[in-house]
């Protein structure tokens, strides 16, 4: 029987070679190619020259009113020029190195051509005739990589399409699709792919938003109800204890880390299950008041774990608890990648989780394992948390009875957004850096005065900082950007050594090595470490007061942010570097707004404003789950819509039994884990 569930290669034309690459992509199954939707739509409908703009790409339809002039420059290049009649005024027309299309220029001949339209000399730069224009006014863009070419995945779709649209059922209720107009889903999916005309295509992107937030909400909704169902646990931590224990911190917590702590005690020594995100700025000091829930908990009796999203993290967070806890009688243990191949120390430590000899565990998604059991885990604390799925973390949750959960994350996002995308989360906002704090000068530079900022920075070493160089991200591509760091790296050890020392990070290393990198460089054994983008979370090291981030407008402001937040850790000034000759105005536009100020709501603000204008970087800046093809931001209208929607049909008394969920009921059946109950 056919189902969406079946592999892309069941598909004609698609072999082990094709599968990998369509794998890289993402896309796995048939179900998954069919939701692969088109980023954009070139769009081919003739237009009027009184409503084009400048720089736009378009199609103009005319009478050819000059012979066609060839010249050719060497033997590859050529230009095609002719006038085009358009309505009442004559364009010129100019094709590069097609010299081939000469012969399809006869004056006096109607055509249709689509090009960019140059509107200070009246030109279009022609970059296709369309033979048959108006058959197709428009036609999907997907994404594609160096192995899965743009044409292959247009026809995998269509075939897909052929063989399996008819296996495409409802998801959303039916009742709920009336009062919402929706699409019936395979119409969707059709209007998608291959709509007709723009009309088509925006009709049918209302429809797949709403159904993409839906069953997002879906989701989420169904996972608080089964939760909500169970009992919580009260954590009746010791107060004199936990007291005790920020005393001996080496500085004075700041009133909004007060605040935040008060606001989590409050919801672990209830009953009530404790949900809630932790929101405040990079350097805002969450890890200290991570600290203090965790340690509550164990004063309490019970067991607690903190999860991050990488390696390096994991260690730092594991050694700055060891530190912290060091006069306190707390055991805390350290779970990764790294220690699973370490198979007798995995053993070990494994069994002290199910004892509870352990009384902290700090790891990555390694937590998550089945094989990992706790005695009586009771509060579970996720850093970065915007890295990680709700399968995730539902599958941590699972672990314990039922753990209370904090959820941190240094992605400012607007209040409303968090609590949507969060669902019914509690939000405890840190609104304030630790006193102190110089705020970090950022300076944007050209490339050609590289030279100025390494003066500079040479000068910063020789009085013991410590500085971050950040090679050029390639999207997509983690060969190219090792690649980049490497012979940065190799550059800069001829420029500096021996004076100085130079280290490399990237993304390629094993996890025990990346992890030695970065303890001899909080050893101070590099002066300089050379790293692609593997740094940007959470690490602190606060004598590292400077960065120099190349080809800085490669990247989206959040990530840009985020990197900057390695330094200004201390009390010392510190500086960032923005090495960019940007290749438009909103790359220009993000330089500035990075120099002109670190509030990362202002910057979230501002990457909101600059996006959907342009910025290809688009939705994975924001920091917010990854949709397809919804935007939370410029579609919260509808994803507040679906939100509600969802609530209303989970939290329905009668929602297992009722006939018309019986599409989302199968959908979260395939979504959800195998382990969770219906009834
Ligand atoms: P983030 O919120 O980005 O995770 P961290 O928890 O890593 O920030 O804290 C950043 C730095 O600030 C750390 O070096 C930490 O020790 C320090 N810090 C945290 N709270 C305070 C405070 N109240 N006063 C001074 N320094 C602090
Ligand atoms: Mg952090």
């Amino acid at each position: 029987m056919k189902s969406l569930a079946d592999p892309v290669s069941v598909l004609k034309g698609v072999g082990p070679k094709s599968a990998v690459a369509l794998n890289k992509l993402g896309i796995n199954t048939v179900g998954n190619l069919l939701l692969e939707y088109p980023f954009r739509y070139d769009d081919f409908a003739v237009r009027r020259l009184s409503d084009i703009t400048d720089q736009e790409k378009v199609t103009l339809k005319g009478t050819v009113a000059s012979e066609a002039v060839l010249t050719r420059f060497g033997r590859k290049k050529s230009r095609l020029n002719f006038r085009l009649l358009v309505e009442h005024d004559v364009i010129m027309v100019t094709f590069f190195n097609q010299p081939y299309l000469a012969q399809k220029v006869e004056t006096g001949k109607e055509m249709a051509i689509y090009g960019k339209w140059d509107g200070r000399h009246q030109r279009l730069a022609g970059m296709k005739i369309l033979f048959n224009a108006g058959a197709n006014d428009i036609a999907g863009v997907y994404r594609s990589s160096k192995d899965v070419q743009q044409a292959t995945v247009k026809k995998l779709v269509k075939q897909a399409y052929e063989l399996y649209g008819d296996v495409l059922t409802e998801i959303i209720p039916e009742e709920t699709r009336r009062k919402f107009k929706l699409l019936p889903r395979k119409t969707m999916i059709h209007d998608m792919h291959f709509p007709e005309n723009q009309q088509a295509a925006s009709l049918a992107r209302r429809s797949a938003v709403f159904d993409e937030f839906f069953c997002f909400q879906v989701k989420m909704q169904f996972i608080k109800k089964i939760q909500h169902k169970k009992h919580g646990i009260k954590i009746s931590y010791d107060n004199d204890q936990v007291k005790m224990f920020i005393a001996t911190l080496p500085f004075e917590l700041t009133a909004a880390q007060k605040k935040v702590v008060n606001e989590i005690c409050s919801d672990l020594h209830h009953t009530v299950h404790m949900n809630r995100l932790l929101q405040g700025d990079v350097g805002s000091g969450k890890t200290v008041v991570a600290a203090i829930a965790l340690y509550a908990a164990v004063t309490a009796g019970f067991q607690a774990a903190l999860m991050v999203p990488t390696e390096i993290l994991a260690q730092q967070h594991a050694e700055k608890l060891d530190h912290l806890f060091a006069k306190f009688n707390v055991n805390v243990a350290l779970l990764t990648g790294s220690t699973a191949s370490r198979v007798k120390i995995r053993r070990e430590l494994l069994k002290h989780l199910k004892d509870g000899q352990i009384d902290i565990v700090v790891g990555t998604h390694a937590l998550i394992q089945n094989d990992v059991v706790f005695k009586n885990l009771g509060l579970v604390i996720t850093d970065e948390q915007h890295r990680f799925g709700v399968n995730q973390r539902q599958k941590f949750k699972k672990k314990g009875i039922m753990p209370d959960v904090l959820a941190m994350t240094a992605t400012p996002i607007p209040r409303t957004l968090a609590i949507t995308m969060y669902g019914e989360m509690d939000v405890s906002t840190i609104t304030e850096l630790p006193k102190g704090r110089l705020p970090i000068e950022t300076v944007w530079l050209r490339e050609k005065q590289l030279g100025e900022a390494i003066i500079f920075l040479k000068k910063q070493l020789s009085f013991g900082a410590q500085a971050y160089v950040i090679s050029p991200l390639i999207e997509e591509s983690e060969m190219m950007d090792l690649k980049n760091a490497e012979e940065i790296f190799a550059k800069l050890k001829k420029q500096l050594e021996p004076e100085y020392h130079v280290g490399l990070l990237h993304g390629r290393m094993k996890g025990s090595e990346k992890n030695e990198v970065m303890a001899a460089f909080k050893n101070k054994k590099f002066d300089i470490l050379v790293s692609t983008t593997v740094i940007e979370v959470g690490v602190d090291i606060p004598n590292a007061t400077m960065m120099l981030i190349l080809d800085a407008d490669r990247f989206g402001l959040a990530q840009l942010h985020q990197l900057r937040g390695r330094v200004g850790r201390g009390k010392k000034q510190s500086y960032c570097f923005l090495i960019a000759d940007p290749k438009n105005e909103y790359g220009v536009a993000r330089m500035k707004v990075m120099s002109e100020t670190n509030d990362g709501f202002i910057i979230a603000q501002k990457d909101l404003e600059l996006r959907g204008q342009g910025d290809i970087l688009g939705n994975k800046q924001s920091g917010v789950p990854d949709f397809k093809v919804g935007d939370p931001v410029t579609d919260l209208r509808i994803l507040q819509a679906a939100q509600q929607e969802a609530a209303q049909i989970i939290n329905d008394p009668e929602f297992t039994h009722k006939s018309t969920n019986k599409g989302l009921i199968n959908y979260l059946r395939h979504e959800l884990d195998k382990g969770i109950s219906f009834d």
